[in-house]
């Protein structure tokens, strides 16, 4: 590390771009880039990440930093003409913060800083507008006052609204300067009781202060909350930008907006956004006054309205995708203030992504890159069926897809706590802010009365994949009262609504839920190129057929029956990675198991195998028909044997009973016994897997057996049996030998008897640190590996996982020891280093191993990632995930493109 002076750690926009986000933030970094594309940017700085990061790690700021920020606010004052705060003509400054990533819970942006009792009468004479300066000076008191100061914003508001009452007014625009002149007097009196102290008057004390306040904002519990929920790591540290100010409250030729590029719920072209005249910062995202659409902007102000358009073609075509801004008009003169590569939905996101590609702005494995897994499992929600017979209430903007049905409740702590007793709740606000995030997080769905597409609910919701319906504005949402009323429909908390986040209707009452087109294209019931296709369904077909293209991994399903099989099919399934044998030893068989387990002799056991035997066999050949020409591996019996016995407890009441009665029932003693013998402290380091096989024998036997003749019968009717039989939990190859021997022997036998050639591979999983360990020797024996992550997670970290995810993983998360449970995303510096060396030990044994992973993490985007990685051959996941798997397998490979070697 270079020692800290001689680290920069205050850039100009014209000396930063977009690819310094680690260092400027994301704003930061796109100001830059706007600045450099010479787009109309108010000058001004980004201070870097690294600065937060020492301030952050020593509690203070780089001792350079003072003199350094003081040197650019000189150059800037110079651009400006004027000086930051000066009593004539002051230049004013927003301090805005800027994190990699955005981030709600950060501090708000604080404009106007350089006003004070001297400098509002300078700005009022420059602007030759009183009562803008005095609105001004006001915003900034509040600003500072809530944000910087950490006054509790209310009471601003409560001010401000008594403002209106006295004045009979009810628009902030209708206060003159004489009223805002008596609101600054009342907020600096706010100010200095609550805070303890005087607004600070000196311009520079004032952005000082805000720059701090910034970088604490890092630490709040609520940038703590979302950054572990979106896996963003702590210790990024946020950038700080100050920015020049420009006015949008000059009068109606100002005024301020937001746009998109393209539509971001349906990719489509046009004019997408919100404007306000007479209005500053956040006004027209926070509904204080009704904005209008963008394309009235056109009759207000033709010539900013033409170059906005210039500019967003601009942006579009370098950024070569959605961006969103946010802009300034000035007295008709148009102003950037912000862009970015815009959030959408998920269907949005696979539209826009094939857009680009017809527009031959980006490729195909470019496409890949702009949807992920996450999305398409999104797509593949149900939605609420049409045709049903529901009573809409009302209709507000689609704002994030999805169907949602709940209780009614009004408030986040009732939505928390409700989610927390099992109930599905829908938050209903008249807006959503900042402190509502914990309760967005509980709810299945929010609705609000007010805002628009780029409203905080909206943008949360759709950034959580959250189903959101806002501005609702026929709702009157009174959360006083805990109701909402609609043209006389009445819904009292608790009452269940259902909302739809893809059209904006809402609905009083229960509305059914169909599946998804994308579902229902996934299952064949519907074609991408037919005329009349959904737009959606052919964006996803194109991708999924790029992601066929450039995949390496191959996916397959863990699937138990037919029926499994020939969905995980139509999914796009290339062989079954797992058939779990114990779900064919449940329901009426269990009767046969418990014979089996309460046999004495050998012939008792036989017998109860034998009974077995045939049942095995059938759902064998279901199986293999189902997957016929694909691999289907099948794993010998895995679970401890009292799971197929009464519970312990059940039956000793049972027969206590009966003893009391004196009508004691002979075998119910016997399974006593057999319970108490099989009970095990800790089942999951018990009996079970390989070892069951090697106690009991015949077991495993019975079920190669029945393998071995479904596949011969399957094969002398003309199929094509493709069978992989797995051992489980094996810690040694020793104890694979054995099993494997034993097997060799039975498909010997069955091929002779049968006059087939099965081909059938043996090979086992690797789910035990130890086979991982070993997995050198463990290859001589296997002629595959599949790695039961599951398990292998529970091993290596010595966790159980019923027991340690409900008893203490919120902990663990929050603690942030691990950013999401290892349970979900491979750990891939523990379990995952474990798979790598086995991989490799087991290559170099046999190079035609070959390697699968069956866990859950299987169908885990980002765990897929790393298996394409460490070379695996296939990921295998439930039925369901296979598209998602698909998916991210393509996406991998075209990001690994020319630096994967194998
Ligand atoms: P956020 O990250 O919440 O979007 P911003 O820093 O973009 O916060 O600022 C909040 C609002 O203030 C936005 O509407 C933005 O356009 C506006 N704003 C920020 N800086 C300036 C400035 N220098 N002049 C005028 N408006 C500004
Ligand atoms: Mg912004
Ligand atoms: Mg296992």
């Amino acid at each position: 590390m270079s020692e800290h002076k001689e680290q920069k750690f205050v850039y100009d926009f014209t000396e930063g771009n977009r690819d310094l986000k680690d260092l400027l933030g994301g704003k930061g970094a796109n100001l830059a880039e706007m600045t450099n594309l010479g787009l109309p940017v108010p000058p001004g700085f980004t201070i870097t990440t690294e600065a937060c990061k020492v301030y952050l790690a020593s509690g203070d700021e780089p001792a350079a930093l003072r003199d350094e920020v003081g040197a650019h606010l000189d150059a800037l004052e110079k651009t400006m003409g004027k000086k930051l705060g000066q009593a004539d003509d002051p230049l004013l400054v927003s301090v805005r913060s800027g994190a990699k990533f955005s981030m709600p819970g950060m501090m708000d942006t604080v404009l106007n800083i350089g006003l004070s009792d001297k400098s509002v009468q300078g700005l009022a004479k420059q602007s030759n507008n009183e009562r803008f300066a005095w609105d001004s000076y006001r915003r900034l008191i509040q600003m500072f006052g809530k944000t910087v100061l950490g006054v509790d914003g209310e009471l601003f508001e409560d001010a401000l609204d008594k403002a209106k009452e006295a004045k009979k007014v009810t628009v902030d625009t209708d206060l003159e300067a004489a009223d805002l002149k008596k609101l600054v007097t009342r907020f600096k009196k706010i100010v200095k009781t609550e805070a303890g102290r005087d607004f600070p008057q000196d311009a520079r004390e004032q952005m000082d202060l805000a720059i701090h306040a910034v970088f604490d904002s890092w630490n709040t519990d609520r940038a703590k909350l979302y950054r572990r929920q979106e896996r963003i790591p702590g210790d990024l540290g946020t950038a700080v930008n100050i920015c020049s100010m420009v006015f949008g409250n000059l009068g109606p030729d100002s005024g301020t907006g937001v746009a998109f590029t393209r539509d971001p719920a349906s990719g489509h072209a046009g004019v997408y956004g919100d404007y306000l005249q007479d209005a500053q910062g956040e006004d027209v995202v926070a509904g204080i006054r009704n904005t209008v659409p963008l394309a009235d902007l056109e009759n207000i102000d033709k010539k900013s309205y033409d170059q906005l358009m210039q500019i967003m073609e601009t942006l579009e075509t370098h950024y070569k995708d959605l961006c969103d801004i946010e802009f300034t008009i000035e007295r008709g003169q148009l102003w950037m203030l912000q862009t970015r590569v815009g959030k959408r939905t998920a269907a949005a996101a696979f539209r826009i992504a094939t857009q680009l590609v017809d527009q031959g702005l980006i490729d195909e494995a470019e496409a890949l890159q702009r949807v992920n897994g996450a999305q398409l499992a999104q797509l593949m929600f149900p939605r609420f069926d049409e045709d049903a017979k529901a009573e809409k209430i009302a209709r507000g903007i689609a704002a994030s897809p999805g169907a949602a049905v709940g209780k009614a409740v009004f408030d986040s702590y009732t939505a928390i706590k409700w989610s927390r007793s099992g109930e599905k709740v829908i938050l209903i606000r008249r807006e959503t802010n900042p402190d509502d995030l914990e309760g967005m997080i509980a709810a299945e769905g929010i609705l609000t009365s007010r805002g628009g597409k780029t409203s905080h609910a909206a943008v949360v919701a759709r950034g959580m994949g959250k189903t959101c319906v806002c501005g609702a504005e026929e709702l009157e949402v009174d959360t006083k009262r805990r109701r909402l009323t609609v043209n006389g429909t009445v819904i009292e908390e608790g009452d269940v609504v259902s909302i739809d986040g893809s059209t904006g209707k809402v609905y009083a009452g229960e509305v059914p839920v169909v599946p998804s087109p994308v579902v229902e294209y996934f299952e064949g019931r519907m074609h991408a190129g037919a005329d009349d296709a959904d737009e959606l369904v052919a964006a996803v077909h194109r991708i999924m057929a790029y992601a066929d293209r450039v995949r390496r991994l191959r996916v397959r399903a863990n699937a138990d029956n037919a029926e499994d099989a020939l969905r995980a099919r139509r999914f796009g399934a290339q062989g079954i990675g797992l058939c779990r044998t114990e779900h064919m030893f449940l329901g009426e068989r269990r009767e046969m198991v418990e014979r089996l387990i309460l046999a004495d002799t050998d012939e008792e056991r036989e017998q109860a195998l034998n009974t077995l035997l045939p049942l095995q066999k059938k759902d064998f050949i279901e199986l293999f028909e189902a997957m016929d020409g694909l691999p289907v591996t099948v794993r010998l019996l895995d679970p401890p044997l009292h799971e197929f016995l009464p519970d312990i407890t059940e039956l000793s009441v049972r027969v206590a009973l009966a003893e009391s009665r004196k009508d004691a029932n002979e075998n119910d003693l016997r399974l006593l016994q057999a319970v108490h013998k099989l009970h095990e402290q800790n089942p999951m380091l018990g009996l079970r897997g390989v070892r069951l096989g090697l106690v009991i024998p015949g077991l495993f036997a019975m079920q190669v057996r029945a393998i071995a003749e479904a596949a011969a019968e399957r094969k002398n009717a003309k199929g094509d049996p493709r069978a992989e039989i797995m051992i489980p939990l094996v810690g040694t190859v020793q104890e694979l030998e054995i099993v494997k021997d034993e097997a060799d022997a039975v498909i010997a036998e069955v091929e002779a008897a049968t006059g087939t050639n099965l081909k059938l591979t043996i090979g086992t999983m690797i789910e035990l640190p130890r086979a991982a360990l070993t997995a050198g020797q463990i290859a001589e024996a296997a002629q595959f590996f599949s790695f039961g992550t599951n398990d292998l997670t529970q091993t290596v970290w010595g966790f159980s996982r019923d027991d340690v995810e409900a008893s203490f993983f919120t902990a663990y998360l929050e603690k942030g020891i691990f950013g999401v449970s290892p349970f979900e995303t491979i750990d891939k510096d523990g379990v995952g280093s474990l798979v790598r060396s086995a991989v490799e030990a087991g290559r170099a044994t046999r190079p035609d191993l070959k390697l699968g992973v069956c866990g859950e993490h299987g169908g885990d985007p980002e765990s897929v990632h790393f298996f394409h990685e460490v070379g695996l051959d296939y990921v295998s996941c439930s039925p369901f995930r296979i598209p998602v798997a698909r998916l991210e397998a393509g996406r991998a490979a075209a990001e690994s493109k020319g630096s994967d070697s194998r």
